[in-house]
């Protein structure tokens, strides 16, 4: 089976790549390394020791989408790229909404003329806003809080859309919760160009030497400690979701969304606790005020990815903890 990734080279984008080719796929890779580096596609042949066609461009340009598709009987795509930055999106709406609804606009119209119909979209559990209860389930009420989050929500109603408009198309939804972590090789993993927003990256920083310190976005949150807790994911785990997802959209037609995440929650100080534990690196965190528009808490009900996709998850935070800092110690 022949997959194109759009945005193929990023964070997410790399580790799926890996798993893709393991399992036999022939994959194409389209990137403007807006976010991200070439010398990931060397690393992800090295990992791999398979090689796969990579062409360098934007999606939002038609032209390139459509020599892509006359040069590749390409049978699914898994849509990747877009813009992620959630601070940044309020401050330049516009920019987060021309690309990615401009990029999955222009995909959608490319794949629907060659007849491709099997589709892999990249959403996020932004879009189930503040839940009403935990765990999350897919059925929950939807709602954003940024722009960003919209681009997804939009998005996700223009697939309802076209499904609607012809129901052989064969569409998965992934809602991520926070990915974290790298290939155990240390080889790729999350590399932000700017200051990071999340907190994994931050506290790499901080474990590196770069940064002095972590500031911790409050400690009065209803949660066990005080400080915010979300379903942090192992990257490895979340890009063997898609290849579960790939092996459902191929036999069956349909529009469905899929949490992918471990079902468990944990604190900021958990996971600093156990970055420290299992790395021997200590990090150094101060607690100051909430960050605006953070949830107390966040955690998946993913059990429908697994009744669905047959997909679970294999990783522990001490994992994503050690291949964080593996990745950062190789970089
Ligand atoms: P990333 O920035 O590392 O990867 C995205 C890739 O897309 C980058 O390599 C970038 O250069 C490329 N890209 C962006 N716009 C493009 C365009 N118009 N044409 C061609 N390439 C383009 O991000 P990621 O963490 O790998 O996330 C992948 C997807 O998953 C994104 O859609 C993101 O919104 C979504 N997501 C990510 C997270 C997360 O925490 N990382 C959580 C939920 C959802
Ligand atoms: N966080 C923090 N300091 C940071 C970055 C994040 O305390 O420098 C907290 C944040 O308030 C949240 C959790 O870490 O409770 C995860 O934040 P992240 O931005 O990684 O993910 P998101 O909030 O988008 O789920």
């Amino acid at each position: 089976m022949k997959v194109l990734l759009t945005g193929g080279i990023g964070y997410i984008g790399s580790h799926t790549l890996v798993e893709l080719l393991d399992s036999g796929y022939n994959v194409i890779v389209i990137d403007n390394f807006y976010n991200s580096k070439p010398d990931v596609i060397d690393k992800v042949k090295e990992i791999t020791n398979k090689d796969f066609k990579f062409y360098e461009g934007n999606i939002c340009d038609k032209k390139i989408l459509e020599k892509i598709f006359n040069e590749n009987n390409i049978e699914a795509v898994i849509h990747f790229a877009g813009y992620k930055a959630v601070g940044e999106s309020v401050k330049e709406p516009l920019k987060y909404y021309r690309n990615n609804l401009d990029s999955t606009l222009t995909l959608l119209e490319v794949m629907k003329k060659h007849n491709c119909k099997k589709l892999v979209f990249s959403s996020s559990a932004t879009v189930y806003g503040k839940p009403e209860s935990l765990p999350i389930k897919e059925n929950f009420h939807l709602s954003t809080t940024n722009p960003y989050g919209t681009t997804k929500l939009i998005i996700e109603g223009i697939l309802q859309d076209l499904y609607k408009s012809d129901p052989t198309w064969a569409i998965a939804i992934l809602r991520y919760f926070n990915p974290i972590g790298a290939h155990s090789s240390g080889l790729i993993g999350e590399n932000p160009n700017d200051v990071p927003n999340n907190l994994m990256p931050y506290i790499l920083k901080v474990a590196s030497g770069e940064y002095p310190c972590l500031s911790i976005f409050g400690d009065d949150y209803e949660t066990h400690d005080g400080t915010g807790v979300r379903d942090y994911i192992h990257v490895v785990d979340l890009a063997k979701g898609h290849v579960k997802a790939i092996e459902f959209i191929e036999n069956n037609i349909g529009i469905d969304a899929y949490n992918l995440g471990t079902g468990i929650g944990y604190s900021v100080l958990d996971l600093v606790k156990t970055f420290e534990q299992v790395t021997g690196v200590p990090v150094n965190y101060k607690i100051v005020e909430r960050r605006p528009g953070d949830i107390d808490a966040c955690y998946a009900d993913a059990s429908y990815a697994l009744e669905k996709l047959n997909w679970h998850v294999e990783k522990t935070l001490e994992d994503m903890c050690r291949d964080s800092y593996n990745y950062l110690k190789h970089n």
